[in-house]
C-alpha cells in the first residue's frame, strides 16, 4: 500500500488543530486504500498546539509530530517535516484550513497518473488591497525576469510531492531559505489545479509587512544575483557619464577660467552619487549577509521530541 504524508507546520494553531483533523479523518476515512501519516511540525508554538497534537497522537497512530525547540520559521519547519516524512509522496498544506483538505484526493489521482509534483494555485489573491496586489504583480515580473527559474505567482506552499522531489529538497540545506523557489528549481513533471483559498479559520496570519518584506528579499537574493550585475552596470554608465562631464569642465576651466560657482551642481552630485554608492553597499552587504549566515553552517532547526523511532 502506497503511504501519504501529509506534512502541517503549526505556529499558534490551537483554535484550528481539531476541526482540521476533523476534515482529515473524513478524507482517511474514504480513502482506505492508501496508508495515511499526518505530520505535525510544531514550530515553537507559545499557545496549547503541542498538546492538542500529542492528544490526536495518542488518539490516532496515524498522526506523528516533530516538536522542535523554538519558533524558527515556516521554511526552517517544511524542512523539518522533509526530514521526518515517510510517505511515498507527501501533501503540505496549511494549519489554518486555508487550503482544504477536500483537493488531496484529486492531487492524488494526479500522482498515479505519474505527475511529480502537483501544486494547487489560487484562483483569486482574496481579500487583499490593490497596492498589495501590484506590488506582488511587480515583484513576480523582476523575479521571472531575473531568475533562471520560473517562480509561480499566486502559488503558494499547497502542493504534492513525490519521493524524489523530498529527497532532492533534503539536500538543499541553506539557512536563508526561500522554500517556493526550491519547488521550482528542482523542476520534475509538474501539473497545476486551481483552488478558491478559504479565510483563516481562527487566529490571524503570522505575516507582517516586514516579514513578508524580507522573504521578498530572500527570494531575489537566493535565486539571482541580478542587483550586484544592476549596480555594476549603474556604476559603468555613472562613471562614463561623470568621466564626460570631467573633460568639459576641465576645457571650460582652461579656456574661461575658473569664477567659483556651481555650488546646486556640486551638491546634487555629491548627493546623488552619495545614494547610488550606499544603495551599491546595500546589495552588496545583503548578499555577503547570506555568505555569512550559510558559513556558518549551523543546522536549520532543533527538534525536542520526535514522536516516531529516530530516523535520520
Ligand atoms: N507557520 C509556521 N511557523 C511560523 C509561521 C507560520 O509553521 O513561524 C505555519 C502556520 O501555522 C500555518 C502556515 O505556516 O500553518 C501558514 O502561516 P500563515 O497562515 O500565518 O500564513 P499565510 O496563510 O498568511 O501565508
Ligand atoms: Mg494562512
Amino acid at each position: 500500500m502506497k503511504k501519504v504524508t501529509i506534512l502541517i507546520p503549526c505556529y499558534n494553531e490551537q483554535e484550528s488543530l481539531l476541526t482540521l483533523y476533523a476534515r482529515l479523518k473524513l478524507l482517511m476515512d474514504a480513502n482506505v486504500s492508501y496508508c495515511w501519516e499526518i505530520l505535525f511540525v510544531n514550530d515553537g508554538s507559545k499557545d496549547n498546539t503541542i498538546h492538542i497534537i500529542k492528544q490526536l497522537h495518542y488518539k490516532d497512530s496515524r498522526i506523528s509530530y516533530v516538536d522542535l525547540s523554538r519558533n524558527y520559521g515556516k521554511e526552517a519547519a517544511m524542512l523539518a517535516g522533509f526530514d521526518y516524512a515517510t510517505g511515498d509522496c507527501m501533501v503540505i498544506m496549511d494549519a489554518d484550513l486555508q487550503h482544504p483538505p477536500e483537493l488531496i484526493p484529486g492531487m492524488l489521482m494526479l500522482w498515479e497518473e505519474g505527475y511529480d509534483d502537483v501544486y494547487a494555485k489560487r484562483k483569486s489573491r482574496g481579500k487583499e488591497s490593490w497596492m498589495r496586489k501590484q506590488f506582488s504583480l511587480l515583484y513576480y515580473k523582476i523575479l521571472q525576469k531575473t531568475t533562471r527559474v520560473e517562480i509561480l505567482q499566486n502559488v503558494g506552499d499547497f502542493r504534492l510531492l513525490d519521493r524524489k522531489c523530498i529527497d532532492v529538497l533534503r539536500t538543499l540545506r541553506e539557512s536563508q531559505r526561500y522554500t517556493k523557489g526550491m519547488f521550482c528549481w528542482i523542476g520534475f513533471k509538474k501539473k497545476e489545479i486551481e483552488f478558491e483559498q478559504c479565510d483563516r479559520l481562527a487566529g490571524t496570519s503570522s505575516w507582517n509587512f516586514w516579514s513578508l518584506f524580507s522573504l521578498a528579499i530572500e527570494g531575489i537574493t537566493s535565486f539571482t544575483t541580478a542587483p550586484l550585475r544592476l549596480s555594476t552596470v549603474v556604476g559603468f554608465f555613472i562613471s562614463i557619464i561623470a568621466f564626460i562631464y570631467m573633460c568639459y569642465i576641465l576645457a571650460k576651466t582652461l579656456i574661461y577660467g575658473d569664477p567659483v560657482q556651481g555650488f546646486p551642481t556640486l551638491m546634487i552630485v555629491i548627493l546623488f552619487l552619495g545614494g547610488v554608492q550606499l544603495l551599491s553597499l546595500g546589495i552588496i552587504g545583503e548578499y555577503l549577509g547570506r555568505i555569512f549566515y550559510e558559513t556558518k553552517n549551523r543546522p536549520v532547526y532543533v527538534v525536542r521530541e520526535y514522536s516516531g523511532e529516530i530516523k535520520n
